[in-house]
């Protein structure tokens, strides 16, 4: 595996489909061109495809010596309309009926939404498919809902329905869901994302059904209702990582609203260290264009500059005509705006949320550090991830080495901003030793110069204690000769 010191340091995820997996040769030069993490959209294809994509990304990652990261996105609760087979068009001002709950026979357009009592009101607005038709309620009776088309569009059988302000009660995790998180869980998928969680309970409940299956998976929640944005907080806390997923957070909220919701996303998850990740429409004309427009190349970088551990591909990946192209725009703009990154702006930012246990303290004044002397990198042995994740939410210019020997904590680093992870098959009795040996051992691997300096951290003495000391250390070819300042 490639591990110079030069790499792109905001993760690039592409959503896997017929585009990417056309031909062998499509998902090499993918491959090559930089993704970190593919996902599979469990709401699309079969298990077979799936379970194809996985074993095509494994085999050809290792062929290129590569390591990717697979990422299973779990539909959630997304309701689709029934009961009518015929696509039929609307015209603003036209009348459409719509009964919720389970169709037991009666013709007309159904949609099994229940306990929506309450929850909806006249006057909410109700979305088919991704803003295919925009409808507005005008009456509630029953279980039945009068609306008045405010777009043109059509309705079609298995078309999405999105009711602005409903959530449905109870577990958030369907039969489906769950049987979908099996079939990834047993394929090796590294990362799971939740669709449409609304609070922490949710993200607990999903990784309790994952350590069910005795498996350590990172669990990403999609931010993409009002009720989510309402829990934000809670919900960062207790997530592996967040997604901003704009295509239904743009139906959900006033589409207005969405830069600002996406901003305050990215400023807590960097708060709280925890990976973010920009989704949906990012180069969307690049699905039938060979290039982006200008709102898009600059919706990018300033994601990234905002904040973004990570950006995503959807339809230019997967139905796009030039998904690799697409891939090397979206590596090309992310590592321009890093060009424009500030540690001290995200220090600055992050200050007011700093608290002084002592994981903050040094990631700050390792930051800080690296900058002052130039560091080439910065190594970070870490169990459970946490130093890194605060090391790399300031943004330094020094590329970050996360070292551990946990799975779990490998496929969380890999999602972070600026971290090169390494799996060790061993904990260190004595990190500073051992770390200053794996530098000189691996010292044309890294492709140091000598007299480079590193900063070195670790939690002393060892096991037990959290990373409370910082190390500088001067790289020098020669063990005899290594000295320390
Ligand atoms: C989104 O809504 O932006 C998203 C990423 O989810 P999906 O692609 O499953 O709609």
């Amino acid at each position: 595996m490639d591990m110079t010191l030069n790499f792109r340091k905001t993760k690039i995820i592409a959503t896997i489909g017929p585009s990417i997996l056309s031909t062998d040769k499509v998902l090499e030069k993918a491959l090559e061109a930089g993704v970190d993490i593919f996902r599979i959209n469990f709401s699309h294809g079969t298990y077979e495809e799936h379970k194809n994509a996985i074993e095509k990304i494994r085999f050809f990652s290792k062929h290129l010596n590569v390591h990717v990261g697979i990422l299973g996105d779990i539909s959630g609760p997304k309701f689709r309309i029934e009961g009518v087979n015929e696509t039929k068009n609307f015209y603003p001002g036209d009348k459409v009926s719509i009964y919720l709950g389970q169709n037991k026979g009666v013709k007309g357009y159904w949609a099994n939404i229940k306990d929506f009592n309450k929850t909806i009101n006249v006057g909410d607005a109700i979305i088919i498919g991704d803003g295919d038709l925009f409808l507005k309620i005008s009456s509630i009776k029953g279980n039945k809902i009068e609306a008045i088309a405010v777009s043109k569009g059509a309705i079609s059988s298995k078309k999405g329905i999105t009711i602005q302000h409903y959530s449905p009660k109870g577990s958030i995790l369907s039969e489906k869901d769950k049987k979908d998180i099996e079939f990834a869980v047993n394929n090796g998928v590294d990362y799971i994302a939740m669709s449409f969680v609304r609070n922490s309970s949710d993200v607990e409940g999903v990784r309790k059904f994952v350590s069910s299956m005795s498996k350590d998976i990172p669990i990403i929640s999609k931010i993409e209702t009002e009720l989510a944005i309402n829990n934000l907080e809670d919900i960062i806390d207790k997530s592996d990582g967040v997604m901003v997923a704009r295509g239904d957070l743009g139906i959900e909220v006033p589409i207005q609203t969405l830069p600002i919701i996406q901003k305050k996303i990215i400023r807590i998850a960097n708060s709280y260290g925890v990976p973010v990740i920009t989704a949906t429409q990012m180069l969307k004309s690049m699905t039938d264009s060979p290039l982006p427009s200008r709102a898009e190349v600059t919706d990018v970088v300033n994601a990234v500059l905002d904040g973004s551990d990570a950006v995503m591909l959807s339809d230019e990946t997967t139905i796009g005509q030039y998904p690799v192209e697409a891939i090397k725009m979206l590596s090309d703009l992310v590592i321009e705006a890093e060009k424009n990154l500030n540690s001290d702006l995200f220090i600055k930012n992050n200050i007011q949320y700093l608290s002084d246990d002592i994981e903050n303290i040094i990631s700050r004044t390792v930051v800080e550090t690296s900058k002052n002397i130039s560091a080439r990198a910065i190594f970070t042995p870490t169990s459970s991830g946490k130093t890194a994740r605060y090391i790399s939410r300031f943004r330094p210019d020094a590329p970050i080495i996360g070292i551990t020997r946990h799975l779990l904590t490998y496929r969380k680093l890999h999602l972070l901003w600026g971290v090169k992870p390494l799996l060790v098959d061993k904990d260190y009795d004595n990190i500073l030793t051992e770390m200053i040996n794996h530098i000189k051992e691996n010292f044309d691997v890294y492709g140091f110069r000598e007299g480079d300096n590193v900063v070195i951290t670790c939690g002393y003495p060892v096991h037990g204690l959290p990373t409370n000391l910082m190390f500088v250390h001067k790289v020098q070819k020669d063990n005899k000769n290594v000295k320390n300042t």
